[in-house]
């Protein structure tokens, strides 16, 4: 009994979330919360935001992408609120072990997608706003694109109502027959070819995509998703910085370790000689602990790297180790980005 009502309570504190976010932001409330708070303490932790992908109008949800007006909103009330700093800043401050004396935030983009440039570009220099893009170098220019979105675009594509993957899904068969149980089915096959090493995967990725795109109208098709070196250059140029993040996207902790240091160090070379600068920080590709491994962590620091990001949630304090660095995912609306962010910085 207690376990079901412990349920029902996550389920509704789950629920109330969104409509309390909404109702302290919207009234004006969390904003003064913040304001009042920050001006009482002058001592902060940081925050290191993460986003991936970004879409115009209101499309509807492709997971992993956020509507640039959205993230245009969570700008603005950063730059209301909080300091906006760059990743280099926050790395000597964690070096100095000091804390801020404003609420800070550090911004970071994934991967390196062409929208980085169209859309979250321009939105970034209108608030005037340093961010640090994390480059997957060896698709830069090209028609590639992280074998997880690969999976995510040939299933949203394809014409199959189902697929049966049996060697990687077992019983199982995935139901593809709306938008939103593709989207489903595209994690579950994320979530399963994460666990298989990496040639497997490679093995298996291949396969999956030739048999959905056997269905697909127009499969031939191919466009650029990522950014080129040009527009890379022009970021540059006008305050956004670039850290590595592998060569192919593989899943490091899943390749032999001399693969997995190629793909780290390659990656690092190929920006510095790209930019003639020196490239600094390293995010681990899906960034959770058991994509990383302690060998690879002393890797990126005997290979100058001075810090290493993480998908692991957290915020800053100045003990932190920099080669473990937390980060936190903002959500789409911009009232429950504000009120995590705030439940980040003054709480807990
Ligand atoms: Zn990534």
């Amino acid at each position: 009994m207690e376990g079901l009502d412990r349920k029902w309570i996550r389920r509704i504190k789950r629920r109330a979330r969104p409509c309390i976010a909404a109702l302290l932001f919207y009234s004006g409330l969390l904003g003064l919360a913040v304001s009042v708070l920050g001006r009482m303490r002058n001592d902060f932790p940081a925050v290191v935001l993460f986003y991936h992908r970004f879409k115009e109008g209101k499309a509807r949800t492709i997971p992993g992408r956020m509507r640039i007006d959205a993230f245009r909103r969570q700008l603005k009330h950063l730059g209301r609120w909080y300091d906006v700093i760059s990743l280099d800043e926050l790395i000597e401050r964690i070096a100095a072990r000091r804390r801020f004396g404003r609420p800070t935030v550090v911004i970071t983009i994934d991967d390196g997608f062409r929208d980085n440039y169209d859309l979250a570009f321009p939105a970034l220099a209108g608030m005037d706003f340093p961010a640090t893009i994390f480059l997957t170098s060896g698709f830069i220019g090209t028609e590639k694109v992280p074998w997880v979105d690969e999976i995510g675009m040939a299933v949203r594509r394809t014409g199959r109502r189902r697929l049966a993957l049996p060697e990687l899904l077992g019983e199982r068969t995935l139901d593809l027959s709306t938008l939103e149980k593709k989207a489903r089915a595209s994690h579950a096959l994320y979530k399963a070819l994460l666990e298989v090493e990496d040639e497997e995967r490679r093995r298996y990725v291949a396969r999956l995509l030739e048999t959905l795109r056997e269905e697909t109208d127009g499969a031939g098709e191919r466009e650029r998703f990522m950014l080129s070196w040009e527009e890379i250059r022009d970021m540059n140029e006008r305050g956004i910085s670039f850290g590595a993040h592998t060569v192919s996207h593989p899943i490091l902790s899943r390749m032999r370790l001399a693969d997995a240091e190629r793909e780290i160090l390659d990656s690092k070379e190929t920006i510095e000689e790209r930019l003639g600068r020196e490239v600094r920080h390293f995010a681990v590709p899906n960034g959770r602990d058991a994509d990383f491994s302690d060998a690879l962590r002393a890797f990126c620091k005997e290979s100058g790297f001075r810090s290493v990001a993480t998908t692991n949630s957290g915020r800053v304090e100045p003990g932190v180790d920099p080669y473990r660095l937390p980060r936190i995912c903002p959500p789409e609306s911009v009232s429950l980005f504000a009120f995590d962010l705030a439940r980040q910085m003054f709480l807990g």
